[in-house]
């Protein structure tokens, strides 16, 4: 897996390495690719409750065990008639009333209707409902107002899922509103996948946590901090090592430990070549991590690979570069991993109101905000300066700009691929 030059004959043989390609930076996709075919699923599962499985991944297809509605209901507060009644006469008799949740018990004959109230059974003999404000009441003659057609203001048994229709299918991640739907069939337990256990270390003599004094040279480390929030979306349970010296046995020793209590590792920080980056040295006495310089900006070195018992990234460990690096790369792997449905982003192309810079060779995800400009038109601007290390460029940002590897400076009026954030980062 390591990232090694490409001999000159393989160059000429691999269509990847063209004219635009940067040499020995391995395009993005590709490393999209060989990162997700080494992921195994988890096959585990457990029961839950549903409000237990809130962003948790279904581990079956579920089936509506039931009707919704279960009845034919009436839509307002009003009268329930037989439409052929009201061709007759436009007043009928009053003969009872049906409540939500208790349903006239008798048979409407013709000639009558019956006082109902909204999600309220529809009577026998019934098939009509007028809203109470189009009926005069007098003692208990109903008069109608106005012609009705036949259904009105009915909801019909099964209008919005029919019994044995399907509606969860396996791989599905359970949002809020999925809760309410399987409590709407009556489904008060679910099978998910289980937790992905994950741990978090950050590497860096520079580092402090917030809330404690910096010193000279120091830096408030902040990866893990959003790190924890990313991977909170995917419900996965967070393991943090908090930060670690830049120091061989004490990163090795986090290493171990992480392994052995863990179903992936995701580090910041020492994947490149300074002489404080020891990750890559433990690394390879530990397991089989491939060192990958992609072919993606920011986040050019990205570490990938496995220990004995989990998996592993390696992100770089200015601020920018890995969070990129995690929601583009670690996320979708981690998807994969908890079994669940592969995440959509959604791109769409538009008009750049600013000029971007931009260098051959690697894929930029710079950051922009997609809005209306004066003239009604869906555009994008930059967030400005895009340093790796400028963790506002993404904080402003409400978009990725995507620009493909073998493009130049942008210039402002040309069309570019925006990728917008999804619910990891908003
Ligand atoms: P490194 O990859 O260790 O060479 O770090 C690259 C840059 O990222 C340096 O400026 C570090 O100070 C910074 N950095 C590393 N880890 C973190 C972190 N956890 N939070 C914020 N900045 C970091
Ligand atoms: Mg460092």
């Amino acid at each position: 897996m390591t990232n090694k030059p490409m001999p000159e004959q393989a160059k000429r043989n691999n269509p990847i390495v063209d004219c635009c390609s940067a040499p020995g930076l391995l395009p993005f996709e590709h490393a999209m690719t060989n990162m997700l075919a080494q992921i195994t699923p988890v096959h585990e599962h457990e029961t839950l409750t549903i409000e237990a499985a809130l962003n948790r991944v279904l581990a079956n297809d579920i089936v509506s065990p039931v009707n919704v509605p279960p009845h034919n209901n009436s839509a307002m507060d009003g009268y329930a008639f037989a439409a052929t009644s009201l061709q007759k006469s436009k007043t009928l008799l009053l003969a009872g009333r049906s409540m939500a949740g208790s349903p006239y018990v008798g048979e409407c004959q013709a000639g009558q209707c019956i006082r109902i109230m909204t999600g309220a059974k529809m009577p026998i003999g019934c098939d009509s409902v007028e809203m109470q404000e189009n009926c005069l009441l007098d003692g208990n003659k109903i008069t109608f107002a106005q012609e009705k057609a036949l259904g009105s203001h009915v909801r019909y048994a099964g209008e919005d899922i029919i019994i044995n229709q399907p509606v969860f299918t396996k791989g599905q991640r359970l949002s809020a509103i999925d809760i309410g739907m399987l409590a709407s069939l009556g489904i008060a337990k679910v099978n998910v996948f289980r937790k992905l256990k994950v741990a978090l270390i950050s590497t860096g003599d520079e580092l402090k946590s917030p809330g404690q004094t910096l010193t000279e040279g120091d830096i408030f480390a902040s990866n893990a901090h959003f790190l924890t929030g990313l991977l909170t979306k995917l419900n996965i349970e967070i393991i943090d090592f908090g930060i670690i010296k830049d120091d061989k046995l004490a990163i090795e020793s986090a290493f171990k430990q992480a392994d052995e209590l863990t179903d992936a590792i995701i580090s910041s920080g020492g994947v490149s070549v300074g002489d404080a980056d020891y990750t890559k040295e433990v690394l390879d006495n530990l397991g089989e991590i491939g060192f990958w310089k992609i072919a993606m900006k920011p986040g050019k070195p990205f570490a990938f690979g496995k220990l004995p018992n989990s998996i592993f990234f390696g992100l770089p460990g200015n601020p920018v570069s890995a969070l990129v690096t995690a929601h583009q790369l670690a996320l979708p792997a981690l998807v994969k991993m908890q079994n669940a449905q592969p995440i959509k982003r959604v791109t769409i192309n538009v008009k750049t109101a600013t000029e971007l810079k931009k260098s051959v060779g690697r894929m930029d995800f710079q950051r922009g905000v997609l809005t209306i400009n004066d003239q009604g038109e869906t555009v994008v601007n930059s967030t400005g300066s895009q340093g790796s290390g400028i963790l506002s460029s993404i904080a402003k940002a409400n978009c990725y700009i995507v620009l493909e590897a073998r493009r130049g400076k942008v210039t402002a009026g040309e069309m570019v691929k925006i990728e917008l954030f999804d619910q990891y980062l908003q």
